[in-house]
């Protein structure tokens, strides 16, 4: 296409609320055949709610959302602010946390009230020896089924509690998904969170292929791996967590909604973070190169 057709394409991608780094950036999205979508945040809307606290036998409820309140509180995830404003709205002032660690895509760790606090994914808590016994595997169980997140809580030695998070699916990402794939595109789910989560969220949207439980720093390699099976693949996220993936893919998207990383790692902006913007941005692309044979 010519300078000034990609150049027109560009500010109607302004007009459609997408936001286009250079005007080269239309020319890779015509071979894209494959997209692969982060789901927290991206797929859905990231605003996460704390919907049940399950204490292991014999431990307290309200201790358990103390402890694991009080480590959330210093955490930016999705996940633990739904955590520590439930507990905080429940138990009330929150006690201060020491030696707060981050463990990226698993959970996090500090020591609170002299306990040394773990709250994340099971895996985490295996780390550290502490399973989580039959009842609240019960409970994780029956929260998964239902597309919900589990959070494990464990402190000195033993997990004592489940904590029931979920967002809501955006109720534009199931439309946006029938056009993706009217576009003739595959699209691919890939989350940190677990396989079942994930299924139940990629049922909702009408996304048949799903890549769950993969750490931040493994998003990258699934992207690699897919572009390795001779695939053309943008891939659309709003995390620090995307940030690597969003630069590999042949075409990043950021959610404008998202993390300043993730949008500079990007080849584009959905600045209202409606997945529908994505299937206009390849309309927009194939159009644009279209027009100039
Ligand atoms: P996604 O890929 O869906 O954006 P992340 O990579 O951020 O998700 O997180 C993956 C999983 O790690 C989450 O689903 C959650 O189970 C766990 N996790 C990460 N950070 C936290 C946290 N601060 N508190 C509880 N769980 C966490
Ligand atoms: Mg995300």
């Amino acid at each position: 296409a010519t300078p000034t057709a990609l150049m027109a394409g560009t500010g109607r991608g302004a007009q459609l609320g997408i936001l286009i780094k250079g005007p080269e950036v239309l020319e890779n999205t015509r071979r894209v055949d494959t997209v692969v979508l982060d789901k927290t945040g991206t797929v859905t809307t990231g605003r996460m709610a704390l919907l049940d606290v399950v204490a292991a036998p014999g431990e307290d409820r309200e201790q358990v959302l103390r402890l694991a309140g009080a480590l959330e509180d210093a955490s930016e995830h999705p996940i633990a602010r739904a955590i520590a404003t439930g507990a905080a709205e429940q138990v009330g002032t929150l006690p201060r946390v020491e030696d707060f660690t981050n463990v990226e895509g698993l959970g996090v760790q500090g020591v609170v009230d002299g306990h040394a606090v773990l709250v994340g994914r099971t895996r985490l808590l295996a780390e550290w020896s502490q399973p989580l016994g039959a009842d609240l595997e019960r409970a994780q169980a029956a929260a998964e089924a239902e597309g919900r997140t589990a959070v494990a809580v464990g402190w000195d030695g033993a997990a004592r509690g489940v904590l029931v998070v979920a967002d809501a699916v955006k109720d534009t990402s199931a439309e946006a998904v029938a056009q993706l794939r009217g576009l003739g595109l595959t699209p691919v789910l890939l989350t940190g969170d677990n396989a079942t989560v994930a299924r139940s969220v990629a049922t909702t949207v009408g996304i048949d292929e799903v890549i769950a439980e993969v750490l931040p720093a493994d998003k990258v390699d699934v992207v690699k791996r897919l572009q390795g099976e001779g695939r053309v693949v943008a891939m659309v996220g709003d995390g620090v967590n995307d940030a690597a993936a969003l630069a590999q893919a042949d075409l990043g998207l950021a959610m404008g909604t998202g993390t300043d990383v993730a949008i500079e790692a990007s080849d584009l902006t959905l600045v209202r973070g409606d997945l529908r913007a994505a299937a206009d941005a390849i309309r927009l692309s194939r159009r644009t190169l279209g027009t100039i044979k």
